[in-house]
């Protein structure tokens, strides 16, 4: 194989490209400022031990960026050992300040039991959760400013759990920097309806009292059917996201986030963050700066993104069955993403995976 040059071939992607990483030793080439994270209790450990061994075979151990993991509660001695011995830059270990893990004071806490209650009774998944809820909530509006974060550009989200299918011969992080892109993932498909009914009426009153945030050229067609009046429920599955922290950061996510959680949809209903960072990159970035991972394989309870193509998986040495890839099945919401951006869909995509 050629020798991996970073000069002669700044980013070699695809099996054809000369140049093509031979994965053979930690990487020369320039770094971004970017690091993986991972929100966990102490009783994740060995899930997210799985999770780190997989990124790093994979990919990280070339690379040796960053592990930020961060906790309501203080992180034990088990987790931090297990997890520092398997990461191969650096970890650092983040306490959740209580106010981004708390009910907010306009928040009426009969009005939020009386709806758990009743989602209990609906057996609506998580919807009796108090800790779910600040879960969605801190991933919506807070993980991306936690001390510890702000040391970084970019992010790469990690949960327990989870596979990666593939090789990974590039660095994502730079692909996302060299192409600005701000936001990605590997999997789409709908929100339950009844997590999240009157989302979209606060969304429409935030796009009515901050026209300057929306973006010419948004992905609305991924979101909404008729021009922005209803919400389809398409979403980006945010277990997976690679994305700019300074975009999360800045005043019209912000504004975006805090208006939502004005209206208290996190407790009077149960918004997922998902959903939450979907919208708000369909609605205020252009779509250009929304990037698919076709060649990152991944899964996460219950699905799989595995590419189709028998070119590219055998070249990425993948473990994955491409007839498990969720893409083009009716429930996914990728053929959409692949229709408002003008896109080819990948080879197979047609006679594999359906
Ligand atoms: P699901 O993927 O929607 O089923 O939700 P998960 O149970 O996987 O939770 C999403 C992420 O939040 C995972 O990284 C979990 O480890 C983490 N998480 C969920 N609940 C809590 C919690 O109460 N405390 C902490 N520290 N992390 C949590
Ligand atoms: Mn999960």
């Amino acid at each position: 194989r050629t020798a991996y040059d970073p000069a002669q071939f700044p980013m070699a992607m695809t099996p054809n490209d000369p140049g093509f990483d031979d994965l053979s030793g930690i990487k020369d080439g320039p770094r971004m400022n970017a690091t993986f994270v991972t929100l966990a209790r102490n009783s994740d450990v060995w899930e997210i031990a799985k999770s780190i061994r997989q990124v790093e075979d994979r990919f990280n151990r070339r690379y040796n960026y960053d592990w930020v993991f961060l906790n309501d509660k203080p992180f034990d001695d088990t987790f931090k050992t297990v997890t520092t011995s398997l990461v191969s830059g650096k970890t650092h270990y983040g306490l959740i300040p209580e106010e981004h893990w708390s009910f907010p004071d306009w928040i009426d806490q009969d009005k939020a039991a009386k709806v758990r209650q009743d989602m209990k009774e609906k057996g609506i998944i998580y919807g009796d959760s108090i800790s779910y809820r600040h879960m969605c909530r801190f991933e919506s509006g807070f993980f991306f400013r936690q001390e510890l974060m702000m040391n970084y550009d970019y992010y790469w989200r990690v949960e327990p759990s989870v596979e990666l299918y593939c090789d990974i011969h590039y660095d994502p992080f730079r692909y996302m920097h060299e192409n600005n892109k701000k936001y990605s993932f590997t999997i789409s498909l709908y929100e339950y309806h009844e997590t999240i009914p009157t989302l979209w009426d606060s969304v429409k009153k935030f796009m009515k009292n901050h026209p300057e945030h929306i973006a010419a050229g948004n992905s609305l067609g991924f979101l909404s059917d008729d021009g922005g009046e209803t919400y389809n429920r398409c979403h980006f599955w945010s277990n997976f996201e690679i994305g700019n922290l300074n975009w999360l950061r800045s005043k019209a996510y912000i504004d975006f986030f805090d208006s939502l959680d004005r209206d208290g949809g996190f407790f009077y209903e149960r918004w997922g963050d998902a959903p939450v960072h979907s919208i708000a990159a369909g609605l205020m970035l252009p779509k250009e700066e929304i990037h698919f991972f076709n060649d990152i394989a991944y899964w996460h309870v219950p699905f799989t993104h595995c590419p189709t193509g028998e070119k590219l998986r055998t070249a990425l040495k993948c473990h994955c069955n491409p007839r498990e890839n969720f893409d083009w099945k009716g429930y996914s919401c990728t053929s959409r993403f692949f229709d408002i951006n003008n896109m080819e869909k990948p080879e197979g995509w047609d006679t594999e995976g359906n």
